[in-house]
C-alpha cells in the first residue's frame, strides 16, 4: 500500500479502513439472506468492489480503466473484487460476450477468485426472484405503482429541467390494485409496453431521475440465462443497487454519468434496508471520470457498428480499441495496466492522448522484444565482386547481431544468426541515383555498412523501360565484417538494414495506422463514420530475417528502424508469417 493514496478513491477507502465505517453487520438476518449466500462467506472487515459489465459487446480500453481500478483496489487493500454480469437487458445480451469479458479480465491479469479460492463471478439475473420480491415490497409500502399511461404521455408528463412533472392518473391506485396489476404484468396478461412499475417518489423533484423512475418493464424476450422464465425485467437503475447490496459491495465505483442516479440508488437501498430486505451497511456509490482516448471511439454501440458494417474485420481487428483488438495489435497486459495507472483516477473531464498508450507499450517491450531486420519495400542489391572476394558466387558469410541491446560482450545476450550472400534485399528508400543534399545512404560512389555485415560501395544501378530502379549494384569491401578487427578500417556515415536473398523469409506485414483522422471523432455531435482514416491499413509483402521463421503467434519484436511488431495471433503460421505493426519507435502520433 502506497504511503500516500494516489487518488481520491484510495483516500476514501483508506479512511474507511482506518475508521471501520465500511464494515458492519453483514449477516443481518433479514429476508434477503437467502440471496446473500451468492457472495460467499462475508468477511465484514474487507472492502468489496465490483466490475459490472453488461454482456452486450466486447470490452474496450475504457473498461480496462474500470477493471484496473476495481480489481486494483481489491488487490492493494486486501479486498475482493467481483466480476458481475449486469444482464438485465435480454435482447442485447449473449453468451459469446460473457466469455469474451471473462477472457479480457483474466488476460489483463486479474482474477475474480479470492485468496481462499472462492469464485466471485455473479449474474444479475441470479437475483431476479429477489428483485421481484423487492418490487412487491415497495408496492406494499405504497412506494411503487403500476402506470398504464402510453409511453408518449409518460414522457410528456415527466416534465423537464424547467417544468415540474405531472402526476400520472394511475399514481394513486390502491396497494391491492397495484399488486394485482404487477402480478398481471408478471403473468403475461399485459402486452409489451402496456405498463411499467414505477417508484413513487416526487414528480416535482429537481433531479428528473427522481420523478417516479420506471423500475420494471414488460419485455417478451428470451434471456441468455433465465430463458423464458420472465416476461418482466428490472430496469438497470433498480437492479444495480440491489446487485451491489446482495453482494455486500462496500464501494460501488462507476463513471460520472451515473452521478444523477445516486439519489435514487440511496433512496432504494434506504427503503430496502429499513424493510430488512438487505443487510447493513448498505453500499455507497462513488463516481470517477470515464476514459476518453484520442483517435478512437469507446462506445460499444459505435464499435458494434464498425464491426457489423464491415468497416473493420471484427471485434478483434487490430485497429479496434477493444481489449481483443489491442491484444491482437500486440499490446501487452503490462502496458495497458501501466497506462491505466498513469492516467490516474479523478473527476475531471479530460482527453488522454493515444501516444501515452504507445509510450507504455514501448517501455514494456524495449527490454524484452527481440530485434530483427526486415525489408518492407524490397529492392534487389547485387554485390558484383562477391565471387572474386569469397571464391564463389554461391558462398555465404555467417553474420550475427545481439537480439537485445545489452552491450555486445554480455555473454547472456541471445544472438540472432543470418547470412550474407551475393544477392541482398534492401529498402527502396536506401538508394538514390542522384542523392538529395545530406543523403548518406547508397548512391553511386558512396560507401555504407550493411548492418552486422560488410561495408559496401555502390557502383550503379539497373532500370526498367520506365526508368524505375530494379537493382542496385555494389562491391563488397573485403575485411570489413562487423565484429572483426578490420570492421572500423573503413569509415562510413550510415549503416542500412537488409536481408540476404538466400535466407530471407517472405512475410505479410500489416502496417496499421489510427482508425480515425480526427482526435475526437465522436465528440460534439461529429459524424465519426465520416472521419475514418482511409489508409488505416496498408499490407506489404516484406522479407524478414531468418530468425523470424520460428516466431510463434503473439511473439513481439522490434523491427530495427521501423518499430514494434507482433506475429498475428490469429493468422500467423510458420509457412505463412503475418506480422502486425504495433507502433513506431518514436512518437509519431499527431504528426
Ligand atoms: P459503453 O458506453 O461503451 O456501451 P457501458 O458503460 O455501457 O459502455 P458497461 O458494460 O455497462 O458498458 O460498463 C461496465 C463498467 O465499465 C461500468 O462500470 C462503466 O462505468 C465502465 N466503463 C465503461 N466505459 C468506460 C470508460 N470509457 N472509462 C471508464 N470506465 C468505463
Ligand atoms: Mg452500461
Ligand atoms: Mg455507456
Amino acid at each position: 500500500v502506497a504511503a500516500k493514496p494516489t487518488n481520491f478513491l484510495r483516500q476514501i477507502i483508506e479512511n474507511h479502513l482506518t475508521e471501520g465505517t465500511h464494515a458492519g453487520r453483514h449477516w443481518g438476518g433479514g429476508p434477503g439472506d437467502a440471496a446473500h449466500h451468492a457472495a460467499g462467506p462475508v468477511d465484514a472487515a474487507k472492502i468489496r468492489t465490483r466490475f459490472p459489465p453488461e454482456p452486450n459487446g466486447y470490452l474496450h480500453v475504457g473498461h480496462a480503466k474500470s477493471i484496473c481500478l476495481n480489481f486494483g483496489l481489491a488487490r492493494d487493500y486486501n479486498g475482493i473484487c467481483h466480476l458481475r454480469f449486469d444482464d438485465t437487458n435480454p435482447e442485447k445480451e449473449e453468451q459469446e460476450y460473457v466469455e469474451s469479458i471473462k477472457d479480457a479480465v483474466r488476460w489483463l491479469g486479474f482474477d475474480w477468485q479470492d485468496a481462499q479460492g472462492h469464485s466471485h463471478l455473479y449474474y444479475a439475473s441470479n437475483y431476479f426472484d429477489f428483485m421481484h420480491r423487492a418490487a412487491v415490497y415497495l408496492i406494499e409500502q405504497g412506494l411503487a405503482y403500476v402506470d398504464e399511461q402510453s409511453a408518449e404521455d409518460m414522457r410528456a408528463n415527466r416534465g423537464d429541467f424547467t417544468t415540474p412533472g405531472k402526476d400520472s392518473p394511475y399514481r394513486n391506485r390502491s396497494v391491492a390494485e397495484n399488486l394485482q396489476r404487477f402480478a398481471d404484468m408478471k403473468n403475461g396478461l399485459l402486452a409489451d409496453g402496456a405498463a411499467v412499475l414505477r417508484a413513487k417518489i416526487d414528480m416535482a423533484a429537481p433531479n428528473i431521475n427522481l420523478r417516479d423512475p420506471a423500475i420494471y418493464r414488460i419485455r417478451r424476450a428470451t434471456h441468455h440465462t433465465t430463458g423464458d422464465a420472465w416476461c418482466i425485467y428490472p430496469m438497470y437503475t433498480f437492479a444495480h443497487p440491489i446487485e451491489d447490496a446482495l453482494e455486500h459491495i462496500t464501494h460501488s465505483i462507476c463513471t460520472l454519468e451515473f452521478e444523477d442516479q445516486r439519489p435514487f440508488y440511496d433512496w432504494l437501498l434506504d427503503h430496502l434496508r429499513a424493510g430488512g430486505l438487505i443487510a447493513t451497511p448498505q453500499p455507497r456509490q462513488y463516481e470517477f471520470s470515464r476514459l476518453n482516448l484520442t483517435y478512437v471511439v469507446t462506445s460499444k454501440r459505435k464499435l458494434k457498428h464498425l464491426v457489423d458494417s464491415g468497416t473493420v474485420s471484427g471485434w478483434d481487428d487490430p485497429r479496434m480499441p477493444t481489449i481483443v483488438g489491442l491484444r491482437r495489435r500486440g499490446y501487452t497486459p503490462a502496458a495497458i495496466r501501466d497506462f491505466c495507472e498513469r492516467i490516474g483516477v479523478t473527476k475531471d473531464y479530460a482527453w488522454i492522448d493515444y501516444s501515452l498508450l504507445e509510450l507504455c507499450l514501448r517501455e514494456d517491450l524495449e527490454h524484452q522484444a527481440h530485434r530483427a531486420m526486415v525489408v518492407l519495400d524490397p529492392l534487389a542489391l547485387e554485390l558484383t565482386n562477391w565471387a572474386e572476394v569469397f571464391g564463389s558466387s554461391a558462398h555465404t558469410e555467417a553474420c550475427q547481431l545481439p537480439a537485445l541491446p545489452h552491450g555486445k560482450d554480455d555473454a547472456d545476450v541471445p544472438q540472432r544468426h543470418f547470412g550474407l550472400g551475393r544477392h541482398v534485399w534492401i529498402e527502396r528508400e536506401d538508394f538514390e541515383e542522384t542523392p538529395p543534399k545530406g543523403y548518406k545512404r547508397l548512391f553511386p560512389g558512396n560507401k555504407v555498412r550493411l548492418k552486422g555485415g560488410y561495408v559496401i560501395e555502390c557502383t550503379g544501378c539497373e532500370k526498367d523501360a520506365d526508368g524505375k530502379v530494379t537493382k542496385v549494384l555494389a562491391t563488397v569491401v573485403p575485411d570489413t565484417k562487423s565484429g572483426t578487427p578490420g570492421a572500423d578500417s573503413v569509415k562510413v556515415k550510415a549503416a542500412i538494414t537488409w536481408v540476404a536473398q538466400h535466407d530471407a523469409v517472405p512475410a505479410e506485414v500489416r502496417l496499421y495506422d489510427r482508425l480515425f483522422t480526427d482526435a475526437q471523432p465522436d465528440a460534439g455531435g461529429k459524424d465519426y463514420l465520416a472521419l475514418l482514416n482511409p489508409s488505416s491499413l496498408k499490407v506489404v509483402t516484406a522479407y524478414v530475417e531468418p530468425s523470424l521463421a520460428s516466431a510463434q503467434p503473439d511473439d513481439k519484436f522490434q523491427f530495427e528502424r521501423f518499430g514494434y511488431f507482433v506475429a498475428d495471433r490469429q493468422e500467423h503460421r510458420a509457412d505463412r508469417p503475418v506480422f502486425n505493426k504495433i507502433t513506431g519507435l518514436k512518437d509519431s502520433w499527431g504528426k
